[in-house]
């Protein structure tokens, strides 16, 4: 299954809340969501009551949007985190947020998740000092995450960086500004990851079922 190169937009409107999957445009009265709060399509505005499976299958689909994975990657993650100790939702969780992508968007070097891949798929970023062009590997703690010296000047990453006070930083990750670089202090904090609102319990119910 291909990743979806759509209208994001379109996303937020049919999981009925903002997703932050545009960086600024989603603080701006411009927000597609903001202007017209209902899902997309000829039945958007029709008062549809959910069932329970629908209500789980759309956490589902919320929690893989904003992470932008397609079904396949994102079961993976599930299966992965019932092999772990911890609770299962949780420790998903924890595997989507140590995936070098989001981090390097977590850090602020880039105002959405799909730039922070495009980053590093086109080798501008390095861990532990070595060039990492796979978004989806998973960062342990202590790992050093940097921009390398000859992609600094990169418009994007100079913009994202220049606005990082706006947007909440992570306690898990350290951000060093001048440098720019960033390391994995530790593991997730659950309570910090309050936007979108995820309740990672339906999902676990969802795959469980
Ligand atoms: Fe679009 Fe961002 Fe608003 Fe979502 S939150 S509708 S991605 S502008």
């Amino acid at each position: 299954m291909a990743r979806y190169t759509g209208p994001v937009c379109k996303l937020c409107r049919r999981e009925g809340m903002k997703l932050f999957l545009k960086g600024d445009r989603c603080q701006s009265e411009k927000c597609s969501f903001t202007r017209r709060a209902y899902p997309p399509g000829q039945h958007g505005q029709a008062r549809i009551k959910l069932s329970e499976y629908a209500v789980r299958l759309r956490e589902k689909q919320k929690l893989r949007r904003v992470y932008g994975l397609v079904e396949k990657q994102f079961q993976k993650y599930y299966f992965d985190a019932t092999r772990r100790k911890g609770r299962t939702g949780e420790e998903m969780l924890g595997l989507l947020e140590s995936r070098l992508d989001n981090v390097v968007h977590r850090l602020g070097f880039a105002v959405t998740r799909s730039g922070a891949r495009q980053l590093v798929k086109h080798n501008h970023v390095l861990v532990n000092g070595k060039r990492v062009n796979i978004p989806s590997v998973l960062l342990k703690t202590n790992d050093k995450i940097e921009i390398r010296e000859e992609s600094r000047k990169i418009a994007a990453v100079v913009a994202s960086l220049a606005q990082v006070e706006r947007r909440p930083m992570m306690s898990w990750l350290e951000l060093d500004k001048a440098n720019f670089a960033g390391t994995v202090k530790g593991p997730i904090v659950r309570e910090e990851m309050n936007e979108p609102e995820i309740r990672e319990q339906l999902i676990v119910e969802y795959y469980s079922r």
